[in-house]
């Protein structure tokens, strides 16, 4: 399967993504995790992308564009993929299609975590990720077992530099103003799938799988 996953920041995108995969066998692809990466191991790109994700800005089109046809290109990808922060722009939901249909890969679907947007900042304000294996908790809403530590790998919680309510406020914008057309181009499509995302983790499983199995 070839999906994607939509959703304002802090929807719950990578919680989902890190289960479905699993479940579907298939991989993700998530260009927020890439660019993380990417600054991690201080290459020259991640010190583009830096600039922007501290602000809360979307990095360019380009870069973006680059790194995802590349990716995309890469022979895991054939057993399926789960595409997750991207596109975000009209111009990269164009490339992709370009992308796709050059490497002769059809999209199966767009799952389109809805969630009012007023609940997003605590959400993010409160997210923790592991270090180690990149697993999304919160705070509050979906607490560690033990204190700082990941459930799966053991790894270090920490919390991101854009988590702070500036950049979200900016990140959220930049959704508003950005994003949320795809949906009009994805439904046009007939490709999108709405999930109610203000809901427990489980149930918001429950029902991609359900949407998913139409
Ligand atoms: P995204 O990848 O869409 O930015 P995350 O999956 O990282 O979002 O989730 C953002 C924050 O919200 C995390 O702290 C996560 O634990 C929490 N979260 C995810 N899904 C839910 C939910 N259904 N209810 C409450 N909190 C959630
Ligand atoms: P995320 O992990 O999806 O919340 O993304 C973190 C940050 O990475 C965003 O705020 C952007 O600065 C950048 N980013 C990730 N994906 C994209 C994209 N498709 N287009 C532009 N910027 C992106």
């Amino acid at each position: 399967m070839n999906l994607l996953i939509m959703g304002p920041p802090g929807a719950g995108k990578g919680t989902q993504a890190e289960v479905l995969v699993k479940e579907l066998n298939i991989v993700h692809i998530s260009t927020g995790d890439m660019f993380r990466e990417a600054i991690k191991q201080g290459t020259e790109m991640g010190k583009k992308a830096k600039e922007y994700m501290d602000q809360g800005a979307l990095v360019p089109d380009e870069v973006v564009i680059g790194m995802v046809k590349e990716r995309l290109s890469q022979p895991d990808t054939k057993g399926g993929f789960l595409l997750d922060g991207f596109p975000r722009t009209v111009e990269q939901a164009g490339a992709l299609d370009k992308t796709l249909a050059s490497l002769d890969i059809k999209l199966d679907g767009v799952v389109n975590i809805v969630v009012p947007l007023d609940k997003l900042m605590a959400r993010l304000t409160g997210r923790r990720v592991c270090k180690g294996c990149g697993a999304s908790y919160h705070v509050i809403f979906n607490p560690p077992k033990a204190e700082g530590k990941c459930n799966t790998c053991g790894g270090e919680l920490y919390q991101r530099t854009d988590d702070n309510e500036e950049s979200v406020g900016t990140r959220l914008k930049a959704y508003q103003d950005k994003t949320q057309p795809l949906i009009d181009y994805y439904k046009g499509k007939g490709l999108l799938m709405d999930i109610n995302g203000d809901q427990e983790i489980k149930k918001v499983l429950d029902e991609i799988v359900k949407a998913l199995k139409k």
